[in-house]
């Protein structure tokens, strides 16, 4: 089976490693060939995934297509699934999910619990809107990696905002943002992990680290997996989707995001849950059965980001120290430039001892830095 995969940043190289298991010949289509995923396909192909006529040539001889980033051309995509390739996640969920607008018009339209939004063509519309705030503004499309997020907190905030379509969604007061991953194979059955929660530094308001499975109530658990499924089973496509959600102080359970592809909050899963997420994916589209998402054992994720004042060639400060320690699995990326917050890599910590899982995170992300 010929398996094209859309991108080739980590998230590919990963879904790369896991294919190693299967028979499967695989290309990347990737503007820049020096990618963390180029060195594990059997085919690299050079070329924009945001381009029709680039996917469309790129797509037509193969069997599947998936994606590690949502930002490419869903109408090759459709003209790629109507001519029979199998497109995981379809083009049509794609669709909702690429655009932060359609993507919180689904919630609204299926009930799914997400916070309340107004959509705002222009900067004068968001002025008009003012009595909104606070609020977050999030651009329709083309926002990645917190691009396109504005916190407007009051009317002294309003330049902020974004002259261009997007969400004004209220402000959520929350207690806590977890994630669940969960795949939907061809026969709809579903396989759901357990969430994750991102514990937040409160004074730089970056992601610290991770933590698997996030302790929760069962009332909570449940509405968070309630939303999950209705979610996947509402975009009615095969795949596998990060669901993030926010837990409000009233403990109320709200649909952020969703993407609709392997995703940073499930690293975690290679070596800490039966079946990792890459590898759930593969099982969808070779079309084997799901494989078991359960926890074998808590975990954490460090994620290493490049370190602020430093751009240049990377130097991994503290690895030696890190490798180490017992039941920690480094992950890099292979990217030979550093920058301020490049993700260069992940470190996943397993132990029955939640404790021990908080205090080695901590430890890891003052040893480990990636410097120039
Ligand atoms: P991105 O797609 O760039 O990751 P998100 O939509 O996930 O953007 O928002 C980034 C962060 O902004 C979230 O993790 C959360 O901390 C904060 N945020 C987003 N929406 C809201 C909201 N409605 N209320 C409060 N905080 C929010």
């Amino acid at each position: 089976m010929k398996v094209g995969i859309l991108g080739g940043g980590q998230l590919g190289r990963m879904l790369l490693q896991a294919s190693a298991n299967y028979v499967v010949e695989t290309y990347v289509l990737e503007n820049d060939e020096n990618c963390p995923a180029a060195p594990f396909c059997h085919y690299f192909i050079k070329g924009d995934i945001r381009d029709y006529a680039t996917v469309y040539n790129f797509g037509k001889n193969l069997n599947a297509i998936t994606i590690e980033i949502e930002n490419v051309n869903v109408d090759a995509l459709e003209k790629l699934e109507k001519e029979g390739v199998i497109i995981y996640p379809t083009p049509s969920a794609l669709r909702i999910i690429k655009n932060k607008i359609a993507q919180k018009e689904f919630y609204k339209k299926n009930e799914i619990p997400t916070s309340n939004f107004i959509v705002t063509q222009n900067a004068h519309q968001l002025i008009e809107n003012i009595h909104f705030l606070p609020a977050v503004h999030k651009i329709g499309e083309g926002g990645y990696d917190g691009k396109g997020v504005q916190l407007l907190l009051d009317k002294t905030s309003i330049d902020k905002g974004f002259d261009a379509p997007a969400v004004l969604e209220k402000m959520v007061s929350i207690k806590k943002e977890i994630a669940i991953i969960i795949a939907m194979n061809s026969q709809k059955q579903m396989a759901i992990y357990p969430p994750a929660e991102m514990i937040f530094d409160p004074e730089l308001n970056v992601l610290n680290y991770q933590i698997s499975p996030a302790i929760l109530s069962e009332t909570i658990l449940q509405a968070a997996e309630t939303i999950a499924k209705k979610v996947v089973q509402e975009l009615a496509s095969p795949g596998l989707f990060a669901i993030e959600l926010f837990v409000d102080e009233n403990n109320t359970v709200l649909v952020n995001e969703t993407a609709p592809r392997v995703h940073n909050s499930g690293h975690h899963t290679i070596e800490a849950n039966y079946c990792s997420q890459y590898d759930m994916l593969w099982r969808i589209i070779l079309q084997y059965p799901l494989g078991n998402p359960k926890a074998i054992i808590p975990s954490s994720i460090v994620n290493l980001l490049g370190a602020d004042d430093k751009s240049g060639i990377a130097i991994y400060e503290g690895l030696h120290d890190v490798l180490q320690m017992d039941n920690v699995f480094v992950h890099l990326y292979g990217k030979t430039i550093t920058k301020p917050g490049r993700k260069m890599g992940h470190v996943t910590i397993v132990s029955h001892n939640y404790e021990e899982l908080t205090l080695k995170a901590n430890k890891i992300k003052h040893t480990l830095k990636v410097i120039a």
